[in-house]
């Protein structure tokens, strides 16, 4: 299987649009399973909730526009065109974090905020080539606490970069709420910046059981970071 779907996301039917939110669900829930079965003994964030608003976002990238990503990847990734088999290659060698594919114009960063500057850099790069090219960042809305993506943000409005934020909102950071974490505060980012809300569905964050990794059949001698 090379992707999820054959067809443009704007040519679907409302039945093609259905039957792509389920495939991406199936894939989640099978890496879910093999994560609960402690074989996959890294660091995994689950997509779910959230198929439709992605699929509506992904209907405006176009082939050669540029996506990056977060710690929370697979969605993204899938729904960029990439390969199942290849993605569950990835999970399973303990890079869900770090998906990366050069072919899709595909970068992540898990570093929380991490990933706004290098997509500036990028939209800037696009920029002065005189590219139709966009990049799409996606962020998740514990990245408006932080200082990283008020700078992006501000360079990408001011100097009119082709790129878009998409604040990806569960009204979390962790486990924490906005309320928690900043009051009532609430700003109004300019036009570069867009967000959709969303209801994290479980396994989210934890799975509410203990999983023992001790006799996990994933490689122990795993370093880190992204494989090229
Ligand atoms: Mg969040």
């Amino acid at each position: 299987m090379e992707k999820l779907f054959s067809k443009k996301f704007e040519e679907m039917s409302k039945e093609e649009i259905s039957d792509l939110k389920q495939k991406l669900i199936e894939f989640e829930s099978s890496i879910i399973k093999l994560w609960e079965n402690a074989e996959i003994p890294y660091p995994c964030h689950f997509s779910g909730g959230n198929e439709e608003q992605l699929i509506e976002i992904f209907k405006e990238i176009k082939p050669g526009d540029w996506i990056f990503s977060t710690h929370r990847g697979h969605y993204h990734y899938l729904l960029a065109g990439g390969n199942p088999e290849k993605l569950k290659e990835i999970i399973l060698r303990g890079d869900s974090m770090h998906i990366f594919d050069k072919n899709l114009n595909f970068f992540t960063s898990a570093i929380v905020a991490g990933i706004c500057a290098i997509a500036t850099g990028v939209a800037l790069a696009l920029k002065k080539k005189g590219s139709n090219n966009k990049v799409w960042c996606f962020i998740g809305d514990g990245v408006e606490d932080e200082g990283h993506f008020y700078e992006a943000v501000r360079y990408v409005d001011g100097w009119n970069l082709p790129c878009i934020f998409i604040i990806e909102d569960n009204n979390r950071s962790v486990e924490t709420p906005k309320s928690e974490r900043y009051g009532t505060s609430e700003i109004s980012w300019p036009r570069c910046v867009r967000r959709y809300h969303y209801k994290a569905i479980y396994p989210h964050v934890g799975t509410t059981k203990w999983i023992d990794f001790s006799k996990s059949t994933g490689s122990n001698e795993k370093i880190g970071g992204p494989s090229f």
